[in-house]
């Protein structure tokens, strides 16, 4: 039995075009991620990102897709300006093994995912794991005649690709002849390149260099991008569905994933590229290297100059869903505000739609009802416009609310339709959108936030001898169960 699926649009980089979305299988799709650099704690750069794929994930295994969705590790080659590896500085630093810095910020990142209750990828490989598969490739491409050995490292020929195969820059619209004056990337053998344009795809290691394997031409490590070329055919096929990733990966990461694929196979990646856009922080890029940002837990407490208060984790996920995928998004305190308003109006709304009965019978107002449900789908079948779908969401709490409050008549819609209501509502809100209520997280802040000024007060009125308001402020805790106790350390408390 087939089932049929919604057509999905999608705003594709590759064609500069919003096109429907046509598998390679029917009823299937493969998906490759760029995911992180283990070398530091993920930002609310990283979050938007992966946040932003996993919505896509979502939408498509709700409207039926089997989605195979694979998002990797980076854990060697990525080298920094300097030509240093991230992973390997970082060991340095903080006097651990390499793998031990891959593991712990591995963890920290999956702690994040969840915290941000993102789905787990598919397959999540490690580029570690693949040197043979990238050993391989290169071999491939070098057979091919688009990269060349210097000194035991090889390079891919832009050159020779660009006049023979394809234009090198289609993805990106970089233009070669510019690349041939202005590229130079972050290695210390640019000497040994024919082209400025060309790059590495395997490298010669110095002797010091920790992370380093044996292959045909030296004992060396791969190039950052070659990972991704290897990863995502080997998992995928040598042409699947979608490929994405922020838009700064666009150039050279991309474009030289593409070449690498072609140039080792003929066959181009993907069907389907996607980029998603930069999360700014008062108007500028959130970048650690000049410190304009702010870590996900300093969002939580509040303990940052940048904002007024501490934020659940869902309330910052449903301001980054409030703007689309494609558009920068200013993380601002005004902005962070307003949506954690809307987010709470959301949750109370699913408690306000299951107190709803009806015995009415079917009227304009279930066709009303029917309609918004289908809109919701359609924005997001509408390269996963999330703004627009909230907006629908909010037309829903409304009609909700109403019902309720009885400006809506209750029996003027009948049980079916609110079942259905019942139904879907709840899981756009939580398997589409992936939000759940982390409301009593939100208000246990608050209490903390309210308890640490009480007892601040209290000690004030200790220090002044004032006893009366401070046996006041312990017995009016205490009628709300709220124990307090003074110790060593200071005051404690605690709910019974
Ligand atoms: P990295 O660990 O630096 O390779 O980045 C992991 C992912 O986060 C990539 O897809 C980047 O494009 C993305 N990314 C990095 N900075 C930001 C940002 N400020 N806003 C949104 N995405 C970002
Ligand atoms: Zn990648």
């Amino acid at each position: 039995m087939s089932i049929e699926i919604r057509d999905i649009f999608i705003q594709n980089s590759l064609s500069k075009k919003k096109e429907k979305l046509v598998p390679i299988e029917k009823g299937y799709i493969g998906m490759y991620v760029c995911g992180p650099t283990v070398y530091s704690d993920v930002h609310l750069g990283n979050v938007r990102t992966f946040v932003s794929f996993d919505v896509m994930y979502r939408t498509l295994l709700y409207i039926g897709y089997k989605v195979r969705y694979v998002r990797n590790i980076t854990d060697v080659g990525h080298l920094l300006d300097d030509g240093e590896d991230r992973v390997l500085k970082r060991a340095k630093l903080e006097e651990l093994e390499p793998m031990e810095i891959v593991q712990k910020y591995s963890n920290s990142f999956h702690a994040m995912m969840d915290t941000f209750n993102t789905h787990k990828p598919s397959i999540e490989p490690r580029a570690t794991q693949h040197i043979i598969e990238q050993i391989e490739m290169v071999q491939k491409i070098m057979d091919n005649g688009y990269a060349y050995e210097k000194n035991g490292s090889v390079y891919f020929d832009t050159i020779k690709f660009h006049k023979e195969k394809k234009s090198y820059g289609n993805l990106s619209g970089r233009v070669i002849e510019e690349l041939m004056t202005e590229t130079r990337d972050n290695l210390k053998n640019q000497s040994e390149k024919k082209h400025p344009s060309d790059f590495a795809i395997w490298m010669k290691a110095a002797p010091e260099h920790i992370m380093k394997w044996d292959s045909p031409w030296s004992v060396g490590f791969p190039g950052w991008h070659l990972e991704c070329s290897v990863m995502s055919t080997k998992y995928l096929g040598d042409t699947f569905d979608i490929h994405g990733g922020g838009n700064d990966l666009k150039f050279p990461h991309h474009e030289n994933e593409v070449a690498q694929n072609v140039g080792a196979c003929n066959c181009d990646p993907a069907n389907y590229w996607l980029h998603t856009n930069m999360l700014l922080m008062n108007g500028r890029k959130m970048s650690k290297s000049d410190g304009n940002t702010i870590s996900p837990e300093e969002l939580f407490s509040g303990d940052s100059p940048h904002v007024s208060k501490g934020y659940t984790a869902m309330a910052v996920k449903f301001f980054m869903l409030q703007s689309h995928y494609s558009s920068t998004l200013d993380l601002t305190d005004d902005g962070l505000l307003a949506s954690e308003k809307g987010y709470k109006k959301l949750m109370t709304s699913l408690s306000t739609l299951e107190s709803l009965e009806t015995n009415g019978t079917s009227s304009e107002l279930d066709e009303s009802i029917n309609a918004l449900l289908e809109e919701f789908l359609a924005h997001m079948s509408d390269d996963f416009n999330t703004p627009r779908a909230i907006a629908t969401l909010f037309e829903i709490v409304t009609k909700i609310n109403s019902l309720k409050e009885g400006h809506l008549d209750i029996n003027k819609i009948s049980k079916e339709t609110l079942d259905k209501l019942k139904k879907e509502y709840p899981l756009f809100i939580s398997d589409i959108l992936g939000l759940s209520n982390d409301m009593e997280g939100g208000d246990s802040n608050i209490l903390s936030g309210i308890m640490d000024l009480i007892i601040e007060l209290r000690q004030d009125a200790r220090t002044d001898k004032n006893w009366s308001v401070s046996d006041k402020i312990r017995d009016g805790l205490a009628k709300h169960n709220i124990t307090i106790k003074d110790g060593k350390e200071g005051t404690t408390w605690n709910v019974s």
